[in-house]
């Protein structure tokens, strides 16, 4: 049997879900434990090999905005609680959470984290303010004089401190917060956990056309001219998004778009200070640009903060573009080797190279479309592995309510945060809203 056949045995899906990395396996756990017969549909051959591989795995709560924040902090709690989330048997292995905390020096560039602040003092979120002196003891070797503004590796200012800007004094620990390890093993939990709770999944198998019928979605039909029926079909393909918009003939009419985004992640040798240390650390630096997180005992590994002097590597085929390292791996080590000047930088390149699906405002796109049945979550904006927990959930209870006639452009629905205590409105992932002009217009969310 063709690993692409549909069983004719089994019960047609409900819902197909194309794509099955960590946001498409989530939903396929949600809308599973709600009674819904799911399909998952992947181009590749096992959950989680798309961008979710790629993925850091941050986990961390302090976002620019009031939702972003709630949504994140409720994720954690779920990160926390991982094989009770998933009712995973006692001895399946799973991804480690990693309790690092997550330490941010407060910069002008991040507006000394005054958002952040005021919305994690609403959320009643733990945090420390620590002076230069917990800092330095924290990190080891670490020079905190500031090299803002951010500069390009050729500017002949780069490395030079700025004169007239103060040395770091300060910097907030965020105690819930670190970071999964092994992203694609928490995407096969998710997607074993949606099995157990009567989920499918077909993969080596690529959607090429979205069906319709009689004024709404009504299936899929893959590349080998196979076609599976379903009322509901939700696109949450990654870099692929806007592509699978454009076959439902949905996207032009959006007010807010998706583009897939190069980027690369750099793997250094951790310096002394930092090797070896349990369970690890997370610095988030606005001055320099960039962030590092344990990466094993031996390795750190950096990510950009998406700077204005950096070029964007915007790609319109994430099926044919560069996906070599370019200049930008070389630039995010030499910004963090001002911070850490222990910092070895060896001429071999490690780390990761692949695409981010980036919203207009840096903010996903968790919505219904102009075509009843059909569905998105996308635009993650290398930002929302974090959130995979509460995405199932928030897009389970999305489809069922507007599958149920709720007018969600009209009266947008409102989503409980259990854990916390909140309560957040999906208008908010809109992809009608108005750009957020709270953003941070970067992955930082
Ligand atoms: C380098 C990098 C670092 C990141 N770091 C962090 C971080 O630290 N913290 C954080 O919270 N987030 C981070 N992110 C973001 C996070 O990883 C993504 O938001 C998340 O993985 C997106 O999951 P997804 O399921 O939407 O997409 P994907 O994992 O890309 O899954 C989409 C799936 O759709 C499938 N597909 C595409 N087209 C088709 C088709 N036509 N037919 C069938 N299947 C199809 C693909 O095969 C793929 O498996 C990072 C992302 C990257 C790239």
């Amino acid at each position: 049997m063709s690993i692409t056949s549909i069983d004719p045995k089994q019960p047609a899906p409900d819902v197909i879900i194309i794509g099955a990395g960590i946001l498409g396996c989530s939903l396929a756990l949600a809308l599973s434990q709600a009674g819904f017969k799911t399909l998952n549909v992947d181009r590749n051959a096992a959950p989680g090999l798309g961008s979710t591989a790629a993925s850091t795995g941050a986990i961390r709560v302090h976002y620019s905005t009031f939702d972003g924040t709630a949504l994140a902090y409720e994720s954690y709690h779920n990160w926390l609680a991982w094989r009770d989330f998933l009712a995973a048997p006692g001895d399946e292995d799973l991804a480690a959470f990693h309790h690092t905390g997550c330490l941010v020096p407060a910069t002008p560039e991040n507006d000394f984290l005054r958002p952040q602040l005021r919305f994690c003092q609403q959320l009643g979120i733990a945090h420390e303010r620590w002076d230069a002196e917990r800092v330095k003891t924290y990190l080891g070797q670490v020079d905190l004089r500031s090299f803002a503004p951010v500069r390009a590796l050729d500017d002949p200012m780069f490395a030079e401190p700025n004169p007239t800007s103060k040395a770091i004094n300060q910097a907030v620990f965020f105690q819930t917060a670190g970071y999964v390890s092994d992203p694609q093993l928490a995407c096969q939990n998710l997607a074993d956990a949606a099995k157990r709770a009567g989920g499918r999944f077909l993969h080596k198998a690529r959607v090429s056309q979205i069906s319709q019928a009689q004024g709404r979605v009504s299936g899929v039909v893959l590349a080998d001219g196979t076609r599976i029926g379903a009322q509901v079909v939700v696109n949450v393909t990654g870099p692929y998004s806007s592509a699978i918009n454009a076959l439902a003939g949905v996207g032009n009419d959006m007010n807010i778009k998706t583009r897939a985004l190069k980027q690369e992640k750099t793997v250094l040798p951790a310096p002394a200070a930092l090797a070896g240390r349990q369970p690890g650390v997370i610095w988030s630096d606005s001055d320099v640009g960039a962030y590092f997180r344990s990466h094993g005992d031996a390795d750190i590994l950096i990510g950009s903060q998406d700077f204005s002097c950096d070029p964007m590597v915007w790609v319109d085929d994430p099926d044919d573009w560069d996906d070599n390292f370019s200049q930008q791996w070389q630039t995010q080590a030499f910004r963090m080797a001002q911070r850490l000047p222990d910092l070895g930088i060896p001429s071999r390149m490690r780390g990761v190279v692949a695409l981010y699906d980036v919203a207009d405002d840096w903010i996903p796109i968790y919505d219904r479309s102009s075509l009843p049945g059909f569905y998105m979550a996308c635009g993650s904006s290398g930002n929302q592995f974090k959130n995979a927990p509460m995405v199932g959930r928030l897009m389970a209870h999305l489809i069922e309510r507007c599958e149920a006639g709720h007018d969600h452009d009209q009266d947008p629905l409102k989503f409980s945060l259990e854990r916390i205590g909140q309560q957040v409105s999906l208008g908010f992932y809109s992809r009608n809203r108005a750009i957020n002009e709270e953003s941070s217009m970067s992955v930082v969310g």
